[in-house]
């Protein structure tokens, strides 16, 4: 979530979008993931025997046209320039296997064709696909089909038991169509934009990042010419793309030379776009709204109704799982960068002068690879981490940040995400809104690269304070003190008549401002007032500064005795985009096995049971009315226990039958081979155990529900002996 400037007073940023919004670039490459030193010693060592080849060639031109022709010499010079040549190509394999990594080991090839592997079956079994596609469809928008329908709830199903159940957070389902003030007070009618380049001849709309971020990563991958210097400043581009103003973005363009990647065309200096669907609400037209771009903002307009939910007790945290609407400039990779996404919000809210959490040990001690932003600054690599070093480090900055995300990191985890392939990124400088604590994103690698997956923001006040402002509404919390204290507190009394007299019908707007100065915008005032007798004031719901008289306010601080104390909490809030988790699920579970005859490969999806979209399938192992009979019980049984399952009674083979289930991720199969008792296959290991009809149900749930390990089961169960000769 990205927001813009409600105070009065406003830090005037060099990069008002980029300061005051954090990015929407959120699939980020930075740093690829390649040893940065032995990429460059190739680079390197592959320049040398360039140069060690044009100089042998050198020598051998120069022997040939010599005056004392000495053939011998000359064919020793070749021989050697023969084999710095073969040293040269090698020298150029080894830096191309090195910048063109594949994601996954056991598939031969390019993270290409692993990807069209993944997601042509995706496809094929229909676990997505391009919505309206038979009138071809819309680019950034998807359906799930079956498969992926209930993987998503299972995900969504979980979120709601690891996060919602466990903190006893307070889930709330607000609309997506929202009026235009809540997002002007947000900010984003103003400022959610991204950059946007335009062909100059065919007006095609490209997001300048994008086009930058290819391009280096092009050069990077393909030109092995490339110096270790230059290879050095692209990388660099790609670690800090998120960092660069619209300026910088545009003279990078220009420098590289970069055009229209479709015609080849001139692009235009890149601009902001809004990515906001608008619509208007009602049939009269006038009143304008959006399709929310996040969900948060849902939240933080009821927060009044939820803390007195809450018992006016903080800290407290509410949750919103719903639609999320962004009209992308240019959406590409698949279900990573859609128009209309599935977003789970969490916004926990805090005193912000006690960041603890009670819950904190629970999490400190887990390890997992962490990237601050001085590494990335320095273009170094992300590296593992106890969190709660981290935190006390002051890396992170309060346990509360902490703590998400410690439960963020075991969420992805549980679900079946490579923990190898998990990091946790701080947000540079310039990424994070100028209002926020600290911003670090749980980012994936997959076949596309590091992918923002979860943003975990401390957002300070700023969101609650933004919508204080514009509606009136305070929405602050108290603290009760036991006996009143005194406190010194600062007052401000703006004088509504000379206010009026000067501002007329943007008198209330200026009172408004300056009631809610911070306290040392306040005082900086008083002494501009004292000093100059007058001071210019920035009024951002007038959108321009005013000049502000000494007459017109009064600004003391005074002692006063408080029997409580009134502040707005801060908001915690981590961001998960549920289609990118999934997508990267789905790339993490997949790999493929050849056939029992070897002659062809089968695809598997290695869920957990947890995020399997059907537990498990049965199967008649012949065609018989028996056997359909038992495995209508099974199904029955299975039913009654709450596991999703199917039933094939197809007559293809049994192992044409596993291999079509594991490619769908199934974990479990119940074949039916007599009627007393059946065997159970687990997909992976492909080991099967016999089991009692009365049992089978419950053995089966006892391991999707995760009580019992299917070591565990292997133990109690006796193996089932023919198991690989049932296989395709
Ligand atoms: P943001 O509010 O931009 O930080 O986004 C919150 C989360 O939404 C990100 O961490 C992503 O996982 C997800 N997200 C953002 N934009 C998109 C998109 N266009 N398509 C799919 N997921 C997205």
């Amino acid at each position: 979530m990205r927001l813009a400037c409600v105070f009065s007073i406003v830090a005037k940023s060099q990069n008002p979008i980029k300061t005051l919004f954090r990015r929407h670039l959120s699939l980020v490459v930075s740093a690829l993931p390649i040893m940065a030193d032995s990429e460059e010693s190739l680079r390197r060592a592959l320049a040398e025997k360039h140069a060690a080849v044009d100089a042998q060639a050198e020598a051998v031109r120069a022997l040939k046209a010599g005056p004392a022709f000495a053939p011998a010499e000359i064919d020793a010079a070749v021989e050697s320039l023969k084999v710095l040549k073969v040293e040269a190509a090698a020298a150029a394999r080894r830096l191309q296997a090195a910048v063109s990594r594949n994601v996954d080991g056991s598939i031969a090839g390019s993270r290409e064709a692993f990807r069209q592997a993944v997601v042509n079956t995706l496809e094929r079994r229909l676990f997505y696909i391009p919505s309206f596609k038979i009138y071809r469809g819309v680019a950034g928008l998807y359906d799930y089909g079956p498969p992926g329908c209930a993987v998503k709830s299972n995900v969504l199903a979980f979120w709601r038991q690891h996060f919602v159940l466990e903190e006893n957070m307070l889930e709330v389902d607000c609309p997506c169509v929202t009026p235009e003030i809540v997002l002007k007070a947000s900010g984003h009618v103003d400022k959610f934009t991204d950059l946007m380049v335009k062909d100059e001849k065919t007006g095609t709309c490209y997001r300048a990042d994008h086009l930058l971020k290819d391009y280096c990563k092009e050069k990077l991958e393909k030109d092995l010419t490339l110096s270790s210097e230059k290879a050095a400043e692209l990388k660099h581009i790609l670690a800090v793309l998120d960092d660069l103003s619209a300026d910088e973005v545009g003279a990078k363009i220009k420098e590289y030379g970069i055009a229209a990647p479709d015609t080849k065309n001139p692009l235009s200096d890149p601009y902001p776009f809004n990515l906001m669907f608008q619509t208007s609400i009602g049939p009269s037209g006038l009143s304008p709204g959006y399709m929310r771009p996040e969900t948060a903002q849902g939240i933080f307009v009821n927060f009044k109704d939820l803390y007195y939910y809450n018992g006016n007790k903080l800290p407290f945290a509410a949750a919103q799982i719903g639609q999320a609407f962004r009209n992308e400039i240019s959406p590409r990779q698949g279900l990573l960068r859609v128009r209309e996404f599935t977003l789970a919000e969490i916004e926990h809210f805090v005193d912000p002068e006690d960041k603890t959490h009670p819950k904190f040990v629970d999490v400190s001690n887990l390890e997992f690879l962490m990237f601050p932003r001085k590494e990335q600054m320095a273009g170094e690599s992300a590296k593992p981490m106890i969190l709660g070093e981290a935190v006390s480090k002051g890396t992170v900055n309060n346990e509360t940040l902490g703590y998400f995300i410690g439960r963020v990191y075991l969420f992805l985890a549980r679900l079946g995400i490579d923990k190898d392939r998990l990091r946790f990124r701080q947000h540079l400088p310039n990424e994070m809104a100028h209002y926020a604590a600290d911003c670090w994103d749980a980012e994936i690698e997959c076949s596309y690269g590091w992918i923002e997956c979860v943003g975990i923001a401390d957002r300070s006040a700023y969101d609650l304070r933004a919508h204080s402002e514009k509606s009136g509404v305070a929405l602050v919390a108290h603290e009760k003190f036991s006996e009143s204290r005194e406190v010194e507190k600062l007052v401000i009394v703006p004088s509504k008549k000379e206010l009026g007299l000067a501002f007329k019908g943007n008198q209330k707007m200026v009172v408004e401002a300056l009631e809610v100065m911070s306290e040392k915008e306040a005082l900086k005032m008083r002494a501009s007032l004292e000093s100059k007798g007058e001071v210019d004031f920035h009024v951002c719901t007038l959108g321009k500064a005013v000049v502000i008289t000494k007459n017109m306010v009064s600004i003391n601080i005074e002692k006063k005795k408080e029997h409580q104390r009134v502040f707005t909490p801060s908001v915690i809030e981590p961001s998960f985009g549920i289609g990118r988790i999934i997508y990267c699920l789905f790339e993490h579970s997949f790999y493929t096995r050849p056939s029992k005859s070897e002659d062809e490969q089968l695809n598997v999806f290695r869920f957990p049971p947890l995020v399997a979209p059907i537990k498990c399938t049965v199967f008649p192992l012949i065609k018989t009315q028996k056997f359909d009979d038992v495995a209508k019980i099974i199904a029955r049984s299975l039913t009654a226990a709450g596991i999703s399952h199917i039933i094939d009674i197809t007559g293809t083979s049994i192992g044409k039958r596993y291999a079509r289930t594991d490619e769908i991720g199934v974990p479990f199969a119940i074949t039916v081979d007599s009627t007393s008792s059946m065997t159970i296959r687990e997909r992976d290991s492909k080991e099967q155990v016999r089991v009692s009809i009365d049992e089978v149900a419950n053995v089966v749930k006892e391991v999707t529900d995760g009580q019992s390990t299917w070591a565990d089961i292997m133990w109690r169960y006796p193996a089932h002996a023919a198991s690989l000769a049932d296989e395709e």
